[in-house]
């Protein structure tokens, strides 16, 4: 259950956006409160999103806004974590899947981490037939996406 996930993330993460005085918004806002169903691996995919809101607080701008949106298409579940930090200038854009693969090292040696989040988060997605893009305009932000299917009818949610 997608919308009760993200909750629960927010509510993980909710301390490390106040410090930088970042807004955790969910969109659209009037989601149920559950009954957004996906057939994923549960912890898997937590972990996917915690990488892709963690990296929206940490790159985004101070006192900025990290929107997690999902749509619901035909089949499947569009997932997108946007922020309004500085982006990611297009040749970097393929690389930050690498592992190790940081930006802008002593920025990033201050914020921590090392360079495996989203390289994990690629695997993850990737083992559930999916994949995971990247959309950036510099001085803009950041939106990471990926998709991942509904249960066909009859099959329970876990
Ligand atoms: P870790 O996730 O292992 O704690 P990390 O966050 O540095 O460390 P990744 O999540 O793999 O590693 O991200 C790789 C690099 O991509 C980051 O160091 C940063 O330079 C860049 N990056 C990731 N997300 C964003 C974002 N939302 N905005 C700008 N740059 C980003
Ligand atoms: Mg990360």
């Amino acid at each position: 259950d997608l919308t009760t996930l993200v909750r629960e993330i927010f509510v993980l993460l909710e301390q490390q956006a106040a410090r930088r005085g970042t807004h955790l918004e969910l969109f659209p806002p009037n989601l149920p409160e559950t009954g957004l169903l996906v057939v994923a691996d549960r912890n898997r995919i937590r972990q996917v999103l915690v990488n892709l809101i963690d990296n929206a607080i940490k790159y985004g701008r101070d006192g900025g806004r990290v929107v997690v949106s999902l749509v619901e298409g035909g089949r499947s579940v569009r997932i997108a974590v946007r922020d309004d930090g500085a982006g990611i200038a297009p040749e970097h854009q393929n690389r930050i899947f690498e592992r190790f693969y940081r930006i802008d090292k002593s920025r990033s040696r201050e914020s921590g981490g090392s360079g495996l989040g989203l390289a994990i988060s690629k695997h993850i997605v990737e083992a559930h037939k999916s994949s995971i893009r990247v959309k950036s305009t510099v001085g803009e932000g950041t939106t990471l996406e990926f998709k991942l299917n509904k249960p066909k009818s009859g099959v329970l949610d876990q």
